[in-house]
């Protein structure tokens, strides 16, 4: 028996940043701290800022006014950026650039007079905050099945269209509803591929890569995580077992029990201590040896935000 790890795994650059913008504020500024959302889909760390002074609230009328809030990393619709302003609230933003990107794609198409069709997964706070970047010409597919029916413009001809995609989304998933996009709407227009993010790109090649040499893989990470989830699922298209867990208490032993070797890797925002958790339990149950802990540096860096750095 052995097991092997996903490289890269966990922590992406985007995680890191609105980790420490969080971080900062609280040395910064003492606590407490508001932020909006779980800054980070992920128990453990949002329990470690909550012990340090984070108040995490579902929205801004939950903020005293006066306070310090930060928006997660998922990003927010305009009309929450309007409110914090409105009502003076000092605002640390821990979007990561990536949606950033994608926000300033949506503004940019529909400035052109091009209405906008987001790829991504209904009620997930990345697509909230994407869809809210315009007040209208903004549609939603969750799967090809969702582009044959989707109805545009009020006249039955399609207006011009461009399309965006949330962040994580599984790359195949994401491929075939483009494709099913751009034979129903030969001209709409969009990014290269896709806005699926460097991190969530490479995780996924990594645990594919990984699904070749084990018969289970395990992810790390919460039930809430989108890139998490998309893991597990690619670990599972190529034929291998695989399970979400959140911490090492939830591995069961029977899972290894016709197993030679087991695979491990994390969603973006599992810390990296929780692989060594994991690693720890699953090398305990099955008498496998350790592996090397070692990950591989993907040389991507966000700056934090002034007032911060
Ligand atoms: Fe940014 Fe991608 Fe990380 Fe999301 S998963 S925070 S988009 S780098």
């Amino acid at each position: 028996m052995q097991i092997l790890l996903a490289n890269p795994r966990g922590f992406c650059a985007g995680v890191e940043r609105a980790i420490s913008i969080v971080e900062r504020a609280l040395e910064k500024f003492g606590a407490p701290i508001y932020v909006r959302h779980e800054v980070v889909h992920n128990r453990f760390v949002v329990d470690d800022l909550k012990a340090k002074g984070a108040v995490f609230v579902h929205e801004l009328d939950e903020v005293p006014d006066g306070a310090t809030v930060i928006f997660s990393a998922h990003g927010v619709p305009k009309s929450v950026r309007a409110e914090a302003e409105r009502r003076d609230l000092k605002v640390f933003d821990a979007t990561c650039p990536l949606v950033t990107k994608v926000h300033l794609e949506v503004e940019r198409h529909r400035k052109a007079g091009r209405e906008v069709i987001m790829i991504g997964h209904r009620g997930h706070p990345e697509v909230e905050g994407t869809m809210g970047q315009w007040p209208d010409g903004m549609y939603l597919v969750e799967n090809v099945a969702d582009v044959a029916t989707l109805k545009l413009g009020a006249g039955g001809t399609a207006p011009p269209l461009a399309y965006v995609t949330q962040t994580t989304l599984s790359v195949d998933d994401a491929a075939a509803i483009v494709a099913a996009l751009k034979a129903r709407f030969p001209d709409i227009v969009g990014p290269k591929k896709d806005d699926i993010c460097y991190a969530t790109q490479n995780r996924q090649d990594a645990v594919r890569r990984l699904a070749q040499q084990c018969d289970v893989i395990l992810v790390v990470g919460s039930p809430n995580s989108s890139n998490s989830n998309r893991l597990r699922e690619v670990a599972e298209q190529q034929g291998v077992k695989a399970w979400l867990i959140d911490r090492a208490a939830e591995i069961r032993p029977e899972w290894f029990a016709a197993a030679n070797a087991v695979g491990v890797t994390a969603g973006a925002s599992a810390p990296e201590a929780l692989v060594a958790e994991v690693v720890a339990a699953v090398a305990k149950l099955t008498g496998a040896p350790q592996p090397e802990i070692a990950q591989e540096d993907e040389g991507v860096r966000f700056p934090l935000p002034k007032g911060l750095d």
